[in-house]
């Protein structure tokens, strides 16, 4: 069982992603928690990213696909995993393929890819994503995300995680910073939506509606 999931930033990807990982038993990788990991733990490949990252240079291919390649080898994958945040392009597509192929040989004869591969596209229009995002803050103290489209009374009432009453919205959570982000999530993604589409591998959700109406479809599907 191999999952990527797709979807623009507000769409509720890493929400979903962990309720996957939850209901399949099988692990949620975030690349961006494997290369925070690699970076804390000093590896070679840390040490070269974090480099990166101080020189604000991006992260090549390359370096991103040896982090996931080496991280799915670990014990806890044998059974599949779900990546969130990976692939981010047309080369990390084909390097998964690869990737995928080779797991397969390594612990399920009788699998394929194509069978069991599914690039879960959570989708929400442009429109929609705007509200949502626009309308959010967070808990001052713990971090707990709420929406003013949602959460109405939270700032009578305090945060339902610790009770705090103080509360900000992010600074990239204004009206044109979103729009600067969804451009470039379309532009980085519709390659890729395109790229699975032709492989068959794509199932596009709605991702209109509550976490768990979502989550309804997704069980649906697999
Ligand atoms: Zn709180």
């Amino acid at each position: 069982m191999y999952y990527v999931l797709l979807g623009a930033p507000g769409v509720g990807k890493g929400t979903q992603a962990s309720l996957l990982s939850d209901y399949l038993g099988i692990p949620k990788l975030s690349t961006g928690d494997i290369l925070r990991k690699e970076i804390n733990t000093g590896s070679a490949i840390g040490i070269s990213v974090a480099k990166k990252i101080e020189s604000g240079g991006l992260i090549i291919d390359e370096v991103v696909i040896e982090i996931v390649k080496n991280r799915i080898l670990l014990p806890d994958c044998s059974k599949g995993f779900i990546l969130d945040g990976f692939p981010r392009t047309i080369a990390q597509s084909e390097a998964l393929y690869l990737m995928l192929s080779d797991h397969i040989t390594k612990y399920n004869h009788k699998s394929s890819i194509v069978k069991d591969f599914t690039v879960i596209y959570l989708h929400i229009e442009n429109n929609f994503l705007l509200q949502r995002l626009s309308g959010r803050f967070l808990c001052e103290n713990c971090g707990k995300v709420f929406n003013e489209a949602i959460d109405v009374d939270v700032h009578s009432k305090g945060c339902v995680i610790c009770g705090g009453k103080k509360f900000f919205k992010r600074k990239d959570d204004c009206l044109d910073s979103i729009k600067r982000r969804l451009a470039l999530y379309q532009e980085e993604t519709t390659p890729l939506i395109k790229f699975y589409q032709s492989k068959g591998n794509l199932v596009l959700i709605d991702g209109i509606g509550s976490v768990n109406d979502v989550f309804a479809s997704i069980k649906n599907i697999l």
